[in-house]
């Protein structure tokens, strides 16, 4: 039997850029014929939804705008050319809400540099909705025993930092740190790095990220940006030889570490950078950068490929990230703990209430 889908449903709503976002009853709309409807019940707040609310890129957003790309559901609808998924099964809506799988980039799994992908929560409407459409070729198969609420922060958090952590190259049994360790990517990042045999130096500030990083996620160490002394030395002396960790994964929400990574990380050793702070640029020493040989370079979400395997390892129950669920009518409140640096892990929102 097909479930009965509404008429209206409620939703975050930006206007205009600079907010607010607004909840209120919008119309559900119906897929295409490549794509399904997904009945999101939770989703997780990237800070990547707040970017994109304050417009702090060089990139426009759809407006009026339905944020969230880490959301998880049940399919209720699919269009007719939708083969591999069947209404009832549970699905992701992620930040690659679509791609043209034809192009030189989509040919490689490349999907996240698809010049004409589409962008769930920013460049079409996303998750912060209880109805939400997505490409059936890339939405997320969930198993239907996977937890709906933990689940959410992997479909954006999850694939990021995972393909990061590959892209950095780092092998089991060396070390990295992570930058931004006490948030949304950084929390998960030291799931996966742990997961893969990695030794974990967290960069954040304040006592409850600190006690989170080392009591609960495994971290060995922890730097506090904002009181240490000098950051650099301390991150090196947080390896076992002193030289510095042999990765390094921003995912600060400010520029300053991006500036500093390049001087902490190992000879040889590669500075993977993530976050993308309004406006920032990336400096590193000239000297320092040649004589050891470093690496930096970006990383972009990741490809449906990265994506199952992210699940993966959340469904061998290797990650386990703190979060807080809150109902979706709240978000304007979590926008403001987001922008104050107070959120310790992820916040999933509730779409039922
Ligand atoms: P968040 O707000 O949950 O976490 C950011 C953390 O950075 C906070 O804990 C904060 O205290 C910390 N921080 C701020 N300044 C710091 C400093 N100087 N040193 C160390 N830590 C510092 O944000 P999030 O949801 O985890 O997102 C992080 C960034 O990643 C955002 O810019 C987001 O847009 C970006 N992002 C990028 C991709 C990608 O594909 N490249 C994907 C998702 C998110
Ligand atoms: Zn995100």
């Amino acid at each position: 039997m097909s479930p009965t889908i509404p008429e209206k449903q409620w939703a975050q709503v930006i206007e205009k850029t600079g907010g607010p976002v607004e909840y209120k009853e919008i119309p559900v709309q119906k897929p295409g014929p490549d794509e399904v409807l997904v009945n999101i019940k939770y989703s997780g707040v990237c800070h990547t939804d707040l970017h994109a609310l304050k417009g702090d890129w060089p990139l426009p957003t759809k407006l009026p705008l339905v944020g969230g790309h880490e959301g998880a559901g049940v399919v209720v609808a699919r269009g007719g050319l939708v083969q591999d998924i069947e209404v009832g099964d549970h699905a992701g809506v992620k930040w690659i809400n679509g791609s043209c799988l034809v192009c030189d980039f989509c040919q490689q799994s490349d999907e996240p540099l698809c010049p004409k992908a589409l962008l769930s929560g920013y460049t079409v409407d996303g998750s912060f909705q209880q109805y939400a459409i997505a490409k059936a070729a890339h939405v997320a198969r969930l198993d239907k025993d996977t937890p709906l609420d933990a689940v959410a922060p992997v479909l954006c958090a999850g694939i990021t930092v995972y393909k990061g952590l590959k892209e950095s190259g780092a092998s089991p049994g060396q070390s990295v740190a992570i930058v931004g360790a006490g948030g949304g990517l950084g929390s998960l990042a030291q799931q996966y790095a742990k997961a893969m045999g990695l030794r974990v130096i967290a960069i954040d500030t304040g006592d409850e990220k600190k006690k989170m990083c080392l009591e609960q996620l495994g971290a060995s160490a922890f730097v506090d940006f904002a009181t240490s002394k000098n950051v650099v030395k301390e991150v090196q002396e947080a390896t076992q030889d002193g030289l510095g960790p042999h990765a390094v994964i921003l995912v600060a929400v400010t520029e300053k570490p991006f500036q500093q990574a390049a001087e902490y990380v190992r000879p040889r050793g590669t500075v993977v950078c993530i976050g993308l702070p309004a406006g920032a640029y990336l400096r590193a020493p000239v000297f320092e950068s040649v004589i050891k040989m470093v690496t930096i370079k970006g990383s972009y979400v990741g490809n449906r490929r990265d994506t199952t395997e992210a699940l993966g390892f959340f469904r061998r129950g290797l990650i386990k990230a703190p979060f807080k669920v809150v109902g979706l009518s709240e978000l304007q409140k979590v926008y403001d703990l987001m922008h104050e640096g107070k959120i310790a892990g992820r916040y999933v929102l509730d779409t039922s209430k």
